[in-house]
């Protein structure tokens, strides 16, 4: 490729016509002499003032031409230099497409030499596939020719030698001569700018991209955190799985997927709690832990995309479809797994598989949290208002359960009937057979109550070897023989304890009856306890109904007990 200064060619230029004249002139001014010749050899008068007037004129224009001769060398110098130095390509074409002038920045652009373009068609500069074109648009160009520049916002493509396009900027001009039109190309390289522009085009549509992705992590974000209200202020698991597997749905709503929990105990089965989209009958109802990698590691197996990890065996799917399976921890317990697999038909993806993966954990992290929550509330109310020895509601239960049942009754003036009920003589049977003994008895004692009684009964341990029994929809006469019969039960209780049998203990028992003027559970049970006080004044092992009834008095008078304990 040269890169060197082009000499401009003669036969185009103004300088270079006005040279031509000079060396016209040159050997006039040489021959000036010789115009004399004929003067002096002809006596003609008019011939010498001729001869002379030649000689003359030759003689001046001898002498007049050399400075523009000179001026005329220098500008094609300079022109020369000024072409050659400016960062844009010149090329000058004639009328026929010939290329008479090339500069040193298009022969770089175009990797030629000078003397390798000069008398070329300017469509050796034109890729193959548009030089027709180009013919056409020269043609164009020169019977309008104004100067305009071409190429500003259309692609103009030029090929270098080496065969590879190059995206030009163009400018041309034309100089109508006498006899010919000459155009004067000015071309700038655009490849950078092109290059930057598509830098430029390619990182605002990352840019776009981004931002629609954000404004999609934002909607995932916000109906998490909805779901995470609504499953934090589920009162049951069946609610709470419910609502899991409607915001899943709305999350990746082609996605199919089921939450399976452990049963209780060592039980390694899980069992489907709630199942979800377009292939829920494929998943199966109960998987065990082995079958289920998630589960048997307690870390997220699988991945929802194409590149999927063999799946865990329990997914029984023929399709081959990918599968992830998310262990679901609670309070550091593994409760048990969330199963997910995606359609393959599943059409552009939303989310990248990171971002759904993490929308996934914590999907998955805030059910598991919500589901260990809800069991603890559970423990700790059954902690609270059961008894631990019996199983039975303890003391606070009866204000809870029994002030809402009373407070109906009086209202709807329904019968209610409250049995208070003693263990007789227990403290000699711990003395004689020791405390252990006595909680075994107060176990059994529980027992004989919860099986007398209906499932709308209410019976709670009040304390020691005291309990308290709510009969709704009962009055005196029926919770008299309701009493009854859990006395003579108790007295056929035998207890078994350390390899021998124990008994019998015999329980007294006070009954009272909702009143008009009763209106809470305190007064109920006070009516109780003092039929109770007299029950144990009588002799014990008996049945009293409180002394307000007309049916005051004892109701039955227990057999004398076969065996009490000394
Ligand atoms: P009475 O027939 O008059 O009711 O006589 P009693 O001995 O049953 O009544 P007392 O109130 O004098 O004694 C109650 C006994 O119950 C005292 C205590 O040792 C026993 N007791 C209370 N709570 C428990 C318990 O949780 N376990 C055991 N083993 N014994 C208990
Ligand atoms: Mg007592
Ligand atoms: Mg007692």
């Amino acid at each position: 490729m040269s890169g060197g200064a082009t000499p401009i060619h003669a036969s185009a230029s103004i300088p270079v016509r006005l040279l031509a004249l000079c060396l016209l002139a040159a050997p006039l001014v040489a021959v000036a002499p010789l115009a004399l010749l004929p003067a002096a050899l002809a006596p003609d008068p008019w011939l010498i003032v001729a001869a002379v007037m030649a000689a003359n004129l030759a003689l001046v224009m001898g002498i007049g031409l050399t400075p523009i001769r000179k001026a005329c060398a220098g500008a094609q110098r300079k022109l020369a230099a000024l072409f050659n130095a400016t960062p844009e390509g010149v090329l000058e074409v004639a009328r026929d497409g010939t290329i008479l002038f090339v500069n040193a920045q298009l022969c770089r652009d175009f990797g030629y030499t000078s003397e390798e373009l000069i008398g070329q068609s300017v469509e050796v500069l034109v890729p193959a596939d548009a030089r027709a074109r180009h013919v056409g648009k020269r043609d164009g160009f020169l019977a309008s020719a104004r100067a305009r520049s071409i190429g500003s916002g259309i692609e103009v493509c030029g090929v270098r030698k080496d065969g590879t396009r190059i995206p030009l900027d163009v400018s041309l001009t034309c100089i109508e001569g006498r006899r010919s039109g000459v155009t004067y190309c000015l071309v700038r390289d655009i490849s950078a700018n092109k290059a930057y522009e598509d830098r430029l085009l390619e990182a605002n549509r990352e840019l776009l991209a981004s931002v629609a992705q954000l404004e999609r992590n934002t909607l995932e974000l916000r109906q998490l955190a909805e779901m995470g209200e609504l499953l934090h202020s589920s009162f049951t698991e069946e609610e709470l799985f419910g609502v899991f597997a409607h915001a899943m749905q709305q999350l990746f709503p082609r996605i199919t997927g089921g939450v399976y929990v452990l049963r209780d105990g060592m039980d390694t089965t899980a069992e489907a709690v709630v199942t979800w989209g377009d292939l829920e009958s494929s998943l199966r109802p109960v998987i065990s832990q082995q079958d289920c990698r998630a589960l048997e590691r307690g870390r997220t197996h699988g991945t929802l995309d194409e590149r999927a990890e063999p799946h865990c065996r329990h997914q029984c799917d023929e399709a081959g479809r990918p599968g992830r399976c998310v262990p679901l921890m609670g309070h550091g317990e593994l409760l048990g797994v969330m199963h997910l697999y995606a359609a393959v038909d599943t059409p552009p993806r939303e989310l990248t598989e990171g971002a759904r993966a993490q929308i996934i954990q914590a999907a998955a992290n805030q059910v598991a949290l919500s589901v260990a929550n809800l069991r603890l509330r559970e423990t700790l109310r059954d902690q609270s208002l059961l008894d631990p020895l019996t199983g039975l509601y303890n003391r606070r239960a009866v204000h809870q359960w029994f002030e809402h049942e009373v407070r109906g009754a009086a209202r709807n003036g329904r019968p209610l009937s409250a049995l208070l009920i003693d263990i007789d003589h227990f403290k000699r049977f711990n003395d004689q057979y020791g405390h252990e003994c006595g909680d075994a008895a107060l176990r059994h004692m529980a027992g004989v109550l919860r099986n007398g009684l209906r499932g709308e009964d209410l019976v709670c341990r009040l304390g020691g070897e005291e309990f308290a029994v709510l009969l709704p929809e009962t009055p005196m006469g029926a919770a008299l023989n309701v009493a009854e019969k859990l006395r003579a039960a108790a007295e056929r209780l035998t207890i078994h304890h350390g390899g021998q049998a124990i008994g019998p203990l015999t329980i007294s028992v006070g009954v009272a009856v909702l009143r008009v003027d009763t209106e809470c559970t305190e007064e109920l049970l006070r009516h109780a306890d003092r039929a109770l006080y007299r029950a144990k004044a009588g002799g014990r092992n008996r049945v009293q109904a409180s002394n307000e009834l007309d049916c005051s008095g004892i109701y039955l008078r227990p057999p004398p007990p076969k065996s009490q304990p000394a």
